[in-house]
């Protein structure tokens, strides 16, 4: 399986790290199964860059094969939603964002994507008005709702097919709001969707 990632894709964001948000169309980048951080395990901070911040997304999962999928059937290729944390090395990404390099050794290294169980969407309300948010340390860091997204679901799901077949358990990581900041040793991390708690776990 594969993590296809959507960078930018909420303006207050893209604003609170000095980037451009997205216009024309998405910005894509991927993770191996190897980022994959499940059941709650803790966050282990690497030691090969000064700064790791959390960023909290909605993640979709693919539920059929397809490819050069249009727009107005994207919603038939998936069937759940999670909550995924996008960890990043924010020192790195700076460093390589501005020498011109492809970025992917800051965002695709191993346990980069703490995932959720995931909810059939048929127990939700409809998908723009997912709601979703974090809290460290009990304290409320992230919270947003999925209508804010420059790019929806199905708008990013008929861009990425045009590229990547997708295939059935394929992750989609739709980006992060406004909020993101840097983990420390002893922070516990709790994501919420739609008021259940979806992820609860420790940065170590
Ligand atoms: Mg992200």
């Amino acid at each position: 399986m594969k993590i296809i990632c959507v960078g930018l894709n909420y303006p207050s964001h893209a604003d609170e790290i000095g980037m451009r948000p997205a216009d024309a169309e998405p910005t894509i980048f991927l993770k191996p199964d190897t980022a994959l951080l499940r059941n709650n395990d803790p966050f282990y901070i690497p030691d090969w860059a000064n700064r790791f911040d959390y960023e909290t997304e909605l993640v979709f999962r693919i539920s059929r094969l397809g490819r050069h999928i249009d727009e107005r059937f994207a919603h038939r290729y998936y069937d759940a939603v999670g909550i995924g944390i996008d960890f990043t090395a924010r020192d790195l990404q700076d460093r390589l964002v501005r020498e011109g390099r492809p970025w992917e050794i800051c965002k695709a290294f191993d346990y980069s994507a703490a995932i959720s169980p995931f909810i059939p969407l048929a127990e939700l309300p409809p998908v723009a008005d997912l709601h979703f948010c974090l809290t460290v340390n009990g304290e409320k860091r992230q919270e947003t709702a999925a209508s804010q997204m420059i790019f929806s679901i199905d708008r990013i799901i008929a861009h990425v097919s045009r590229y990547f077949s997708l295939r059935m358990g394929d992750l989609i990581f739709t980006g992060t709001p406004t909020g993101v900041g840097p983990v420390s040793e002893g922070d516990r991390l709790t994501a919420t969707l739609e008021g259940r708690t979806m992820l609860d776990f420790e940065i170590k």
